[in-house]
């Protein structure tokens, strides 16, 4: 089970990527480097409204996660089921 949210930031070269929540508190709050995939400091600059926003999306990304979690252990069940049918047979 995935606990910590995962949220979408953007590098000022247009590369979007998801970091941890906790890490991203410690960005904003104490400035705490982190790095785009191809290795470019990111500096924080957005408003109010795209934080908002990269919150929302962060919800959603969050909500779509435990969606595949949900149809994963459904296909990991349904396999299990098919195993034990098998085996009475
Ligand atoms: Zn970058």
């Amino acid at each position: 089970m995935i606990q910590s949210t995962i949220l979408p930031t953007q590098c000022w070269c247009g590369i979007q990527f998801a970091i941890p929540e906790e890490l991203k508190r410690r960005h904003d709050e104490d400035g705490y480097a982190i790095y785009c995939p191809l290795g470019h400091s990111c500096v924080r600059k957005e408003s109010e409204a795209q934080k908002l926003r990269k919150e929302l999306d962060g919800t959603k990304l969050a909500l779509s996660t435990s969606e595949l979690e949900k149809a994963y252990y459904r296909r990991k069940l349904e396999r299990c089921e098919k195993k034990k049918t098998h085996k009475k047979k």
